[in-house]
């Protein structure tokens, strides 16, 4: 594939050949081969470290440390929570909602629900068919309250990680754990499994480890939907934004807002057509608003991503006015929301023929029920709606490596299989699964492609993981 040969090319040329063993160990980042950074801040050991603490990471945390593994769960921002917080995508697609996922979103309603009373209707698989979002900052507070129950648990928010250590070990390279940058200096962080859950699939870059980024041709893969000519390109980035009635008997101007796309009000409806009179008696204060969207030329690139963000800006400014005029104010998200980056290749590529044909694979780890979701690619109407399918275990685990696995929406799959694999719930369940394989594989003194699936298959299928799916 296109990419895939241009990321080689370059690695080659940067002396990072994919799937080449590390001469000895190494910093990938912050510090020449053969010198000493000195620091500080003492190293920390645990036995899983977790990078991220999104949908992906805080299930992969929880999960290993309920096993018993000592845990240290990284983010670089100041507030755990991932998408939900710092992008404003606070709306759940997808299922099944179990394990860690289910906790959290029957936290959600019980405490935080901003549609006038509480729900207590979630039942088994934590979804009572209806939508629902929850203010941002409630899925950062309900996080650090299941956080704070986990014993062996370190979480480290303000902890942007830049480097990996990477050492050889026969024909592969092992992680044996991340550096993070602190107050100008440096932090060592040593695990004996590392689990990527990042959303971008920065380590695992650092780690040397190969990975896809944007499209591929249908035929690389032999699937029957996607693009005939692979042309590199993620989907698109949506600034979200939420919309705040302050002044009294506003009505939202719905029908004056320029290219507004989906909009949901907290009285869990969608908002579609400018009636003003039904709008008034439902009396919603609140509104979630998937606000512009924009190409980003390259999302691995956070100076990229700022000028992406700056151009949705400039877009939104007309609606911005139309707001303020109307007696409402706007929260923008922190940070525009990124659907795509890189999805490390593992041992197996899950593709869209799997989930069309809802492939249950021997070592599944996670179920997964979603539609093919990619904006900005046609996908035709009777290929959309799929069935229930399962994720692989090898999916987590990235080629020629040791001490790292994958979780959240970086594992390996094609854009289009990725397109449906992404949305929380199954990040999550996905986590789960990667946090308790780390466990088990640091605990046992066992490689990740030696635990014993039967064992991991178990130990989820006990935390519910399987259930609320036929
Ligand atoms: C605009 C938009 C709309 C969406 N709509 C929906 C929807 O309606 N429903 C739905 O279910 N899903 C939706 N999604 C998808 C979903 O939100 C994401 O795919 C999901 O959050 C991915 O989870 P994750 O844990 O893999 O990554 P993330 O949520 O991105 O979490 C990764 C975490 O890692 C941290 N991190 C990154 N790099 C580092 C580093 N170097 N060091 C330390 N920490 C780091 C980040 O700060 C972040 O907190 C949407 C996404 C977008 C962008």
């Amino acid at each position: 594939m296109r990419n895939d040969r241009r990321d080689f090319l370059a690695k080659m040329a940067a002396g990072m050949a994919l799937g080449i063993v590390a001469p000895s160990s190494v910093w990938a980042v912050g510090e020449k081969r053969g010198e000493k950074a000195k620091s500080k801040y003492p190293k920390l050991k645990c036995d899983v470290a977790v990078v991220g603490a999104g949908p992906g990471g805080v299930p992969a945390a929880i999960a290993a440390a309920r096993q018993g593994a000592k845990v240290i769960l990284l983010e670089e921002d100041n507030m755990p929570g991932g998408a939900p917080v710092d992008m404003y995508v606070p709306f759940i697609c997808g299922s099944p909602r179990v394990g860690v996922f289910r906790e959290m979103i029957q936290e959600l309603n019980a405490h935080h629900t901003i549609g006038g009373k509480p729900c207590s209707t979630f039942g088994k698989t934590g979804s009572d068919g209806k939508n629902h979002w929850w203010m941002p900052s409630s899925f950062a507070e309900v996080v650090y309250n299941m956080i704070d129950k986990e014993p062996n648990f370190t979480l480290m928010c303000g902890a942007p990680v830049v480097g990996v250590s990477v050492k050889a070990d026969g024909n592969r390279n092992r992680v044996t754990g991340v550096r993070i940058m602190r107050n100008g200096e440096y932090q060592d962080i040593e695990a004996a499994v590392t689990i990527d859950a990042t959303g971008n699939g920065l380590v695992a870059d650092l780690a040397g480890c190969e990975y896809m980024y944007g499209s591929e041709a249908k035929s690389d893969y032999n699937e029957p939907v996607g693009i005939e000519v692979a042309d590199g390109k993620v989907q698109p980035c949506t600034w979200m934004l939420i919309s705040e009635r302050i002044k009294r008997n506003a009505v939202l101007p719905i029908d004056k807002l320029k290219g507004s796309s989906a909009v949901e009000d907290n009285l869990n409806r969608w908002v579609t057509a400018p009636d003003k009179e039904d709008m008034i008696r439902r009396d919603a204060g609140i509104y979630l608003h998937w606000g512009k969207t924009v190409y980003c030329k390259d999302t691995r690139d956070p100076l990229l991503l700022a000028q992406a963000q700056m151009e949705a800006l400039d877009k939104l400014r007309e609606n911005l006015a139309i707001w303020h005029e109307a007696g409402y104010a706007v929260h923008l998200a922190p940070k525009i929301g990124v659907r795509e980056v890189r999805r490390i290749k593992g041992e197996y590529v899950l593709t869209a023929n799997d989930l069309i044909q809802g492939v249950m694979p021997d070592d599944k780890i996670a179920n997964a029920h979603y539609s093919f979701d990619v904006w900005g690619m046609k996908i035709p109407e009777e290929m959309k709606h799929i069935g229930p399918y399962g994720i692989p275990y090898r999916c987590l685990v990235p080629l020629n490596t040791e001490g790292l696995l994958t979780a959240g929406r970086i594992v390996s799959a094609t854009r289009v299989a990725h397109s449906s694999l992404r949305v929380q719930p199954i990040c999550s369940n996905i986590g789960m699964a990667a946090g308790t394989a780390a466990a088990m594989s640091a605990l046992q003194k066992t490689g990740l492609r030696s635990i014993d699936i039967k064992d991991l298959q178990g130990r989820l299928i006990r935390m519910g993981l399987f259930e609320g799916i036929k």
